[in-house]
């Protein structure tokens, strides 16, 4: 009987004579072993993550993160009382992150671990709106930008903020400057630049948009703060392009939000906040949670988060330093570079962005040029069906007609990985020019797996 229930083969247990429940809620058990299997089976349909590309996130981790993640599985951060020194290590990393941006004082200013980008841009964005109706602004707040993430479409529908997206024009693919007096006034709460755009990689010129409100408000103008979206190049200018100014060097600069589940190395689930100065961030956003007999400030949309994303966060940085992130990021720029170049070789591609640290993030956004039969959809398909995933789409508005091609490199991405993908889109190339009757692709029929699709507007 006992060998009836527990056979040598995994796969001959009763668990295994049904399909997997998946609508109602499971009548019955099934062993441990069986549940597992059929999980880990029913994964391996999803796509590689270091195959990725169309990812800015985090896909490799170190073994000794990985312990750390497990060891923390079961700490919950809001609880500042009980896991202490959780919250201590979050406080550190907020000091870290403040004097890494050239924050004025960074013992004393504030911030947060978040459970990303979109939670610490709309934190960014609330301080922002309090911060101008404490001025006296009344009406509709608007926000004014450049093409932005789909975090900042649901802050301003979420919280009632109109959002000013500045439309692309010319032949720039970033914010015009000179564009911001045309849309901003008394009720623009904060200009957002975004430093690493999603769409292109590029960097937004953040120092060039503070001058133009230092202009606007020298005419006589409002006086508007800058929040930057720094998702993905927080932690890349710091370390590979020092000299570029984005960050609290610009007074104008009163919030930056990052993901440390992006260039910050950290496994996924984990963004920050941070204020220039304590006086940034209203106090009336923050609630104070009994901590040792003291209290922490806490500033977040979430309350339960896991506490593994932060402590591992803090290991990088201890680990790795201004001179290991240095290092890091400048191997993932060089692996970028190469790709660029050898995508410029092998097809007919127009580079928008080439991977240069000075100009954006380690990424690589390129056109076809006039003339093939085939467009980027039916490229990305093609890869895919290797199984490498690479996000075609359209430009934003002001550009929406043009399609292009995006490469996202990151840590543990290596050059010979890269020669691999290389030599798969040589190939993908000849089958598409040798197969010239096919019907090309829409966007849709090429599967929407870039992260960036615009929402629809009700
Ligand atoms: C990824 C990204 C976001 C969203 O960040 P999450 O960490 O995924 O929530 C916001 N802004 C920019 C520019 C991004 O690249």
């Amino acid at each position: 009987m006992a060998e009836n229930l527990f056979p040598n083969d995994l796969f001959s247990l009763p668990g295994f004579t049904r399909p997997a429940p998946h609508g109602g809620f499971p009548a019955h058990e099934l062993f441990p072993d069986v549940a597992y299997e059929i999980v880990h089976d029913e994964l391996i349909l999803d796509g590689v993550a270091r195959m990725n590309l169309a990812t800015f996130c985090t896909t490799w981790i170190d073994d000794k993160a990985r312990r750390l993640m497990a060891e923390s599985i079961d700490k919950n951060i809001v609880d500042k009382d009980e896991y202490p020194q959780t919250a201590e290590l979050e406080k550190r990393c907020v000091r870290m992150l403040a004097d890494l941006w050239h924050a004025p004082d960074p013992a004393s200013t504030l911030g947060t671990s978040t459970t990303g980008s979109s939670e610490a841009a709309i934190l960014g964005g609330l301080a922002a709106k309090f911060r101008w109706r404490a001025r006296g602004g009344t009406g509709m707040p608007n926000l004014v930008s450049g093409p932005v993430q789909v975090c900042w479409e649901k802050f301003a529908r979420y919280f009632d903020v109109e959002l000013r997206q500045i439309p692309l024009r010319g032949d720039r693919y970033t914010m015009h400057p000179d564009d911001l007096p045309e849309y901003c006034d008394d009720n623009t709460i904060a200009v957002v630049p975004t430093f690493g755009q999603t769409f292109t990689g590029l960097f937004e010129d953040v120092a060039a948009i503070s001058a133009a409100l230092d202009r606007l408000h020298a005419a006589g103008g409002p006086d508007i703060p800058i929040h930057v979206d720094a998702a993905s190049g927080g932690f890349l200018g710091p370390f590979t392009a020092p000299d570029l100014v984005w960050d609290f060097r610009l007074p104008r600069v009163k919030s930056i939000n990052t993901s440390g589940h992006k260039t910050g190395l950290a496994p996924l689930g984990v963004g920050w906040a941070i204020w220039r100065e304590a006086a940034d961030l209203p106090r009336e956003l923050i609630f104070d949670v009994d901590y040792l007999g003291g209290n922490m400030p806490t500033f977040n949309l979430n309350f339960s988060r896991p506490g593994g994303q932060v402590i591992t966060q803090y290991y990088n940085f201890i680990r790795l330093g201004r001179a290991g992130y240095a290092r890091v990021q400048s191997a993932t720029y060089f692996v970028a570079r190469h790709f660029a170049k050898g995508l410029g070789a092998i097809g007919p591609f127009e580079l928008i962005h080439a991977g240069e640290p000075e100009r954006g993030i380690a990424a690589v956004t390129w056109r076809l040029t006039e003339g093939p039969d085939y467009n980027l959809y039916d490229l990305s398909d093609r890869l895919r069906a290797r199984g490498w995933l690479i996000a075609a789409y359209p430009l934003p508005a002001g550009r929406q007609d043009e399609t292009i091609m995006r490469a996202v490199f990151r840590h543990g991405f290596t050059l010979d990985m890269a020669e691999l993908l290389l030599a798969d889109i040589g190939r993908s190339l000849r089958h598409l020019s040798a197969n010239p009757w096919r019907t090309p692709l829409t966007r849709a029929q090429a599967g929407g797996f870039t992260h960036d699709a615009a929402p629809e507007v009700p």
